[in-house]
């Protein structure tokens, strides 16, 4: 399985959410594994990734290839790609990243690791046991179910603006200029329903990310579709129903533009809003979407739903 001995190994994984990122690089230097990760995801980062990528296809590919790049750019040598095993494109970056970046004459080691991996994948990087990568896993994942429950959490004083939408969108603060502390500095509490714990949860125990604890909903919510769909297009339903269910001030739908899962439920997502009276507000997001744009939106948003809350 490796080629390059572990001592000369400097192993990277693109951002997805700073926090989450620094965790788990933090996981795997705890079980020995040499880890460097790319530099934060900038303008350029981007620009690259949109250089060396298909125009139409969904940005998530985008800003993860131009990780790969600067990383390899500063010495590191392994990569690491997430690997949803799901129906979606996520499934294929790892080979379509190996592909471009080898065409651009990089050299290097590239492992996707999966919910059925992770073990020997892990092992393959650390050569430590099982016994010691499951219990940095279950440590890694308590770690990030702290920051989930933050994320997840409703406000009692102020206006709660739920987020629903794609993972990479929803987690990363780069890549949707760091929506959440623009939602709380205009004063409304924003409740993140895109959890890492819980896809990680989902992904381990069942085929499907059903949402466990919200099993009504996730029922519901399958009504709507014909069978399985990828991405989070199925939770997002499931979440949604649950947050106008127990009367959310506002709703947030975010994805990458082309996003099939998020654009194939978008008229659902219309309706359930539009029948509960919930506002909502849709922000696609490509390389070309502007801060200042998105701004603007939300202060509108987040005004109508305070004068809705007075009245
Ligand atoms: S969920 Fe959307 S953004 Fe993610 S891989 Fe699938 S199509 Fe691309």
């Amino acid at each position: 399985m490796t080629a390059l001995p572990n001592q000369t190994r400097t192993v990277t994984l693109p951002w997805m959410g700073k926090e989450y990122s620094e965790l788990l690089s933090q996981s795997l230097t705890n079980l020995g594994i040499n880890v460097q990760l790319p530099p934060l995801t900038t303008d350029k980062t981007i620009k690259v990734g949109v250089r060396n990528t298909a125009e139409m296809v969904c940005f998530p590919l985008k800003p993860t290839l131009g990780n790969f790049i600067e990383a390899l750019d500063n010495g590191a040598n392994t990569l690491l790609m997430y690997d949803s095993q799901g129906q979606c494109r996520l499934k294929h970056y790892c080979k379509i990243q190996e592909f471009t970046l080898k065409g651009l004459g990089y050299d290097f080691e590239m492992y996707n690791i999966n919910f059925g991996n992770v073990l020997p994948v892990l092992q393959a990087l650390s050569g430590t046991s099982y016994l010691r990568i499951l219990r940095e896993l279950f440590h890694f994942y308590g770690q990030i179910k702290k920051v989930d429950k933050r994320k997840i959490r409703w406000s009692h004083r102020k206006p709660n603006i739920g987020i629903i939408g794609e993972i990479f969108t929803c987690c990363d603060e780069r890549i949707n200029y760091g929506i959440e502390e623009k939602i709380s500095k205009l004063g409304a509490k924003p409740v993140n329903t895109v959890a890492l714990s819980s896809f990680i949860k989902d992904g381990f125990f069942k085929k499907t990310h059903l949402p466990t604890k919200t099993r009504r909903y996730g029922r519901e919510a399958q009504k709507y579709l014909n069978g399985t769909l990828g991405g989070h297009g199925l939770e997002n339903i499931s979440h949604l129903l649950e947050l106008v269910d127990k009367n959310i001030g506002g709703v947030i739908h975010l994805l990458p533009m082309s996003c099939m899962p998020e654009t194939s439920i978008e008229p659902f997502v219309n309706t359930i809003c539009r029948d509960s009276n919930t506002p909502l507000l849709r922000i696609p997001i490509d390389e070309n979407t502007a801060e200042a744009n998105l701004e603007t939106r939300l202060e509108t948003f987040v005004e109508l739903i305070k004068m809705r809350g007075e009245k």
